[in-house]
C-alpha cells in the first residue's frame, strides 16, 4: 500500500496544493490553473479516491512531465491514525490528528448488508446541545474537505487491509455526517466533501445514502436543497420551542416553525418519495411523555418523515439520563399508529465511546469554552493499540 504523507503541524504549513480539498469541479479547476486539461482532474481524481494512490509516481497514465510537476507543487496529505478501538459489537472507532492539537473520531458501524461511516465535519461544536458531550468541549475550528474526506478515505483503507488479511470488517455504503460538528457551519466544505462520496469517479455513492445531519440551520437547509441531491437529516428532539430553546439552542435563532417550514421546502426540491429523517433523542422524564408523542405527530407529515427514537448516550458530566425502555416502546408504539415509520437507534459502539454524542476528541477549543481538552479516555481505556501496531 502506498504511504502517505502525514498532515503538516501549524509550525510548518505547506504551500502545495492539497488535491484532497477539491470535488471534480474544483480539481479542473486546479488543473487548468497548471496548464493542464480538464480530464486530468478526473484521472487524479480516480487515482486518489478509487485506487488510493496517493503517489504521483504511480499514476501512470499521466505524463511524466505532468508528474514531477504534481510532485512539485502539490500533495495528497491524510490525518494521521493515533488510535483505533474495536468494539464488542463490530463498531470501529479512530482518532485522528489533524494538527497538532486538534484530534477528531471517526466511527464505522457495520450492519447485515450495510456498512455505515460516521464522519465528524468540526473540531468541537459551537452548539450547545445539552445532552452532546461534544458540545461540552467547546469548539475549535472547521474541518477542511481533505480533513472530512480523508476520513472515508483512510477508513476504506483500513477496512480494505482488515479484509486481505483475512477478516470481515465490513464495507462503507453509507456516510453520515453525524460525528463532531454541525455540518451545516461548515458547509462549503461539507458541499465539497460529499460531492466527491456521490462521484461516480471517487466513491460513488447513491444520493440517498449520504446523510447530512442538522440542528436546524435554516438557510442552509435551503442551499443544500437546491446544491446537492444529499438526504437530510433533523435533530429535532423537542415538540416546542419552549424545551428545544432549552436543549437545541440554536432554536431560538431558527424556531421550529421556521425550521419545518424549512424541511418542507427542502422535499419541494426533492423527487416525490424522498424523506426527511428527524432524529429524537429520547430523555427520561424530559421530552418522552404521552403529550410529547402526540405533539410530534401533530407537528409531522408520516409521508414525509422518518423518526429515528435516539436512546441518550450518557457521558461523564451528563445532566440527563435514557427513557426507560417501556417508555420508549411506548412512546414508538404512538408514532407508529399514527402512521410514521419510526425505529429505535441501536446503541452501537458505547463500550469504546463511540455511541451518537459520545465523541470528543481533542478540541483545542478557541471559542466560548476555550481550554484545551485533551481527551485522556482515548489514551487510557484498553483498544487494539496504535494502527499498524
Ligand atoms: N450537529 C449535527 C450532527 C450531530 S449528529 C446535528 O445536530 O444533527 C449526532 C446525533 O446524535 C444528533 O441527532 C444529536 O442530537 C444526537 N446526540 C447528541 N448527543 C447525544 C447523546 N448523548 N445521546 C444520544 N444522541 C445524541
Amino acid at each position: 500500500m502506498l504511504q502517505a504523507t502525514p498532515l503538516d503541524t501549524d509550525a510548518q504549513q505547506s504551500t502545495r496544493i492539497n488535491l484532497l480539498d477539491f470535488d471534480e469541479t474544483g480539481l479542473a479547476t486546479v488543473f487548468e490553473g497548471l496548464g493542464e486539461r480538464a480530464f486530468r482532474a478526473t484521472q487524479v481524481l480516480k487515482w486518489i479516491h478509487q485506487q488510493q494512490v496517493t503517489d504521483f509516481d504511480a499514476m501512470t497514465n499521466l505524463s511524466k512531465v505532468l508528474r514531477a510537476r504534481l510532485a512539485e507543487s502539490a500533495e495528497v496529505p491524510l490525518p494521521e491514525v493515533l488510535l483505533e478501538k474495536v468494539s464488542s459489537d463490530g463498531t470501529r472507532k479512530w482518532v485522528l490528528s489533524v494538527d497538532a492539537r486538534n484530534r477528531i473520531e471517526t466511527v464505522f458501524i457495520p450492519e447485515p448488508g450495510r456498512g455505515t461511516l460516521c464522519v465528524s465535519s468540526q473540531v468541537g461544536c459551537a452548539l450547545d446541545c445539552q445532552f452532546c458531550s461534544t458540545a461540552k468541549q467547546g469548539f475549535s475550528r472547521n474541518l477542511s474537505t481533505a480533513e472530512i474526506i480523508s476520513q472515508l478515505w483512510l477508513v476504506n483503507q483500513r477496512l480494505g487491509a482488515l479484509e486481505a488479511a483475512g477478516a470481515n470488517p465490513g464495507r462503507v455504503t453509507n456516510v453520515v455526517f453525524m460525528g463532531m460538528g454541525e455540518p451545516m457551519l461548515n458547509y462549503d466544505a461539507v458541499l465539497a466533501a460529499s460531492n466527491i462520496m456521490l462521484n461516480d469517479n471517487a466513491y460513488g455513492l447513491s444520493r440517498r445514502r449520504v446523510t447530512v445531519s442538522t440542528a436546524g440551520v435554516v438557510p442552509k437547509i435551503d442551499r443544500l436543497a437546491s446544491e446537492s441531491g444529499v438526504a437530510l437529516a433533523i435533530s429535532l428532539h423537542a415538540t416546542t420551542d419552549s424545551l428545544r430553546d432549552t436543549i437545541v439552542p440554536i432554536n431560538r435563532k431558527y424556531p421550529l416553525a421556521e425550521l419545518l417550514a424549512a424541511c418542507d421546502r427542502f422535499l419541494e426540491q426533492r423527487p416525490k418519495g424522498d424523506q426527511i429523517t428527524y432524529e429524537y433523542v429520547m430523555l427520561d422524564g424530559i421530552n418522552d411523555s404521552r403529550d410529547d408523542a402526540g405533539r410530534l405527530v401533530g407537528l409531522l407529515d408520516p409521508h414525509k418523515s422518518k423518526i429515528n427514537l435516539i436512546p441518550f448516550n450518557p457521558f461523564p458530566q451528563a445532566e440527563y439520563t435514557r427513557s426507560k425502555p417501556e417508555a420508549i416502546a411506548t412512546f414508538q408504539s404512538r408514532l407508529q399508529a399514527a402512521g410514521f415509520v419510526t425505529t429505535v437507534r441501536k446503541t452501537r459502539g458505547d463500550d469504546i465511546d463511540a455511541a451518537c454524542g459520545q465523541l470528543v476528541g481533542q478540541v483545542a477549543a478557541r471559542g466560548r469554552k476555550g481550554r484545551l481538552t485533551a481527551d485522556a479516555r482515548t489514551d487510557q481505556t484498553a483498544d487494539s493499540g496504535p494502527v499498524g501496531a
